[in-house]
């Protein structure tokens, strides 16, 4: 078989730990051998951000703007334990939080559904993606803890100096406050990444806050969606026959859990950070969980939901053998590829993606899979293999398919 050609380089961002392994395994034996893969090389290993000053992250964020597609490995966001093992000269900031602070996306996760991992919701059918807003409310909030009788208030002062003020409460013992913010400009990414990513993916669109409550910043949320729907994308929502539709988060949460799936759920930041986890493990496991950043701009960045799966790291350091689940970190590559196939033209490229998402699926549907899904599988005796293995066991079904 002729190799596969490519005519616009991938952003590859490559990582650290267990996730790096796997990378070059995935590599060598499911892309290399079938594509002339052309990726634009970054190496986002700790050890090479600390050695560059992190400018390698910047780098690769900017390349991802001019290719417009990016494929990354999980990475080390470093804390005081890492400050000792890589002897960093300073605690970067997570890899993640840069290139989206420079992409402006939102990230959406959605659960490989394959049959003998079933939900345990049992009306699942098809799998839900969860969109959350990265940026502001809570995780952007300042706090006060009250210890007595005082008046407490909202205070906002304009450029010309002029105070407009709110009552928070007037208390009569101690307690507790909270501040917080969000961004118009930050929401309408949000709402435009949403809008393109129902278009893209050809799924419904739910999205639910408080409003009936927070009657202005919940409900701007709402507000800024509506218009820039009623604007931009009623039309192409009804030519594409998917639907927007708003709800309260407290119906849209009841509304989930009747549902067969098969939609995203934009959600608030806080929101979306508590029903990703819900989502996720209902779905089964954390290494079956697709992410991709998309920016309003219309660049993405693929990746795994898991991080760098540091203990079994720690094991193949030690030559005991692993049983690590490529399927999250094979799943972003054939995102990133079938996406620079569409751009491009490249049904060839676009084609392959999809034969080896095909050839994932059925090799852990004939009962070969990691240790991770033989725990929770409904299909009898399964084969537990290594994290090699696994890969070899896929190549085997890619090759039958092809
Ligand atoms: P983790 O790497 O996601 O792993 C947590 C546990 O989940 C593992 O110990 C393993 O459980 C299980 N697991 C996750 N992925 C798996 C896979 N592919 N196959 C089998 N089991 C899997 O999270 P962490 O240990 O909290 O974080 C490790 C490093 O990753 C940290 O330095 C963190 O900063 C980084 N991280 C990066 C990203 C990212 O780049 N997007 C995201 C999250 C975390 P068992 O040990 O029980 O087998
Ligand atoms: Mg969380």
């Amino acid at each position: 078989m002729e190799k596969i050609k490519m005519t616009t380089p991938l952003v590859e961002m490559d990582g650290d730990e267990m996730t790096r392994i796997l990378w070059q395994m995935i590599k060598d034996e499911l892309l290399c051998p079938f594509i002339e893969l052309n990726t634009e090389y970054y190496d986002l290993g700790l050890k090479h951000r600390n050695d560059t000053d992190d400018q390698v992250t910047i780098d690769s964020a900017e390349a991802t703007k001019k290719y417009g597609v990016a494929v990354k490995c999980a990475t080390i966001t470093p804390n005081a334990a890492r400050m000792s093992e890589y002897n960093l000269k300073q605690m970067w900031k997570s890899p993640n939080g840069t290139i989206r602070a420079m992409l402006d996306g939102t990230v959406f996760r959605a659960p490989i559904v394959v049959k003998g991992i079933e939900p345990c919701v049992k009306n699942w059918e098809k799998p839900i993606t969860l969109a959350r807003h990265a940026y502001g409310d809570v995780y952007k909030g300042s706090e006060m803890k009250i210890p007595g009788a005082g008046k407490a208030e909202i205070v906002f002062t304009a450029e010309d100096g002029t105070e407009t003020r709110e009552l928070i409460h007037e208390f009569k013992g101690p307690g507790i406050v909270q501040g917080m913010h969000n961004l118009n400009e930050s929401i309408e990414s949000f709402a435009r990444s949403c809008f393109n990513y129902a278009l893209d993916t050809h799924q419904d669109l739910w999205f639910a806050t408080k409003d009936t409550i927070s009657k202005k910043y919940d409900h701007t949320f709402k507000d800024i969606f509506q218009e820039i729907y009623d604007k931009e994308y009623d039309a192409r929502f009804k030519e594409a026959g998917i639907e927007y539709f708003y709800t309260l988060i407290d119906d849209a949460v009841a509304r989930v859990m009747k549902a067969k799936g098969g939609f995203i759920w934009a959600c608030k930041n806080y929101d979306g950070d508590v029903m990703s986890d819900m989502v996720s493990s209902a779905f089964g496991s954390l290494a079956m969980m697709t992410s991709v950043l998309v920016s309003p701009h219309g660049y993405y960045e693929y990746e795994a939901a898991h991080g760098t799966v540091q203990r079994h790291y720690y094991k193949h350091l030690k030559g005991e053998e692993t049983s690590t689940n490529s399927v999250a970190t094979i799943f972003a590559w054939t995102g990133a590829l079938r996406k620079r196939g569409e751009l491009d033209q490249n049904t060839a490229l676009s084609d392959f993606a999809d034969k080896l998402e095909k050839a994932c699926v059925q090799t852990i549907e004939s009962g070969k899979m990691t240790k991770d899904l033989a725990l929770i599988t409904s299909i009898e005796n399964p084969v537990v293999l290594s994290s090699e293995g696994f890969i070899k066991a896929i190549r085997e079904t890619l090759e039958s398919l092809l």
